[in-house]
């Protein structure tokens, strides 16, 4: 399997080279909204330690990133009143991993309304700010 390359995008974010919309952090993990949006309050939870995806992480670092998915999946539920939440998490080029950090997707989902796009239009950061602010009321 290809090492982990420090050198992408969340890695950035994780060490202040690129900003992101905050929502969450801890000393083991980050939480913070998708650029590119598949619905209103779709956002991203990392751990700080690099891994490619959950083919190579620690056992112990999952451990430590899942109950914060839980806790984040709980308040975008009730911070965009969602029906279901889509979590999702992708493990390399043909599972649709654009990005080579662990992320685990969170996705407010609404009964007939379609998700948009993977990687599809970047949303506008004032809103994002918003919908992140929301999310932290719901903590
Ligand atoms: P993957 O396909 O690797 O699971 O998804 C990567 C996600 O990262 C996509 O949903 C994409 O919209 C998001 N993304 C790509 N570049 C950036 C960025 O610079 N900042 C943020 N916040 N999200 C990004």
């Amino acid at each position: 399997m290809t090492a982990y390359d420090d050198n992408n995008i969340f890695a950035k974010i994780l060490r202040g080279e690129i900003p992101c919309v905050k929502v969450y952090e801890d000393d083991h993990t980050l939480a913070f909204m998708d650029v590119m949006p598949q619905a209103p309050g779709h956002l991203l939870v990392i751990p700080k330690t690099g891994s490619r995806n959950i083919l190579d992480a620690d056992p112990e670092v999952l451990a430590k990133t899942i109950p914060i998915v839980q806790k984040l999946a709980v308040a975008a539920k009730e911070a965009f009143d969602a029906d279901g939440i889509y979590v999702a998490q992708f493990n390399e080029p043909a599972a649709g991993q654009t990005v080579f950090h662990l992320h685990f997707h969170i996705v407010p989902r609404k009964d007939g309304e379609p998700l948009k796009p993977h990687s599809g239009a970047v949303a506008d950061v004032e809103m994002l700010k918003a919908h992140a602010e929301k999310i932290k009321q719901a903590l």
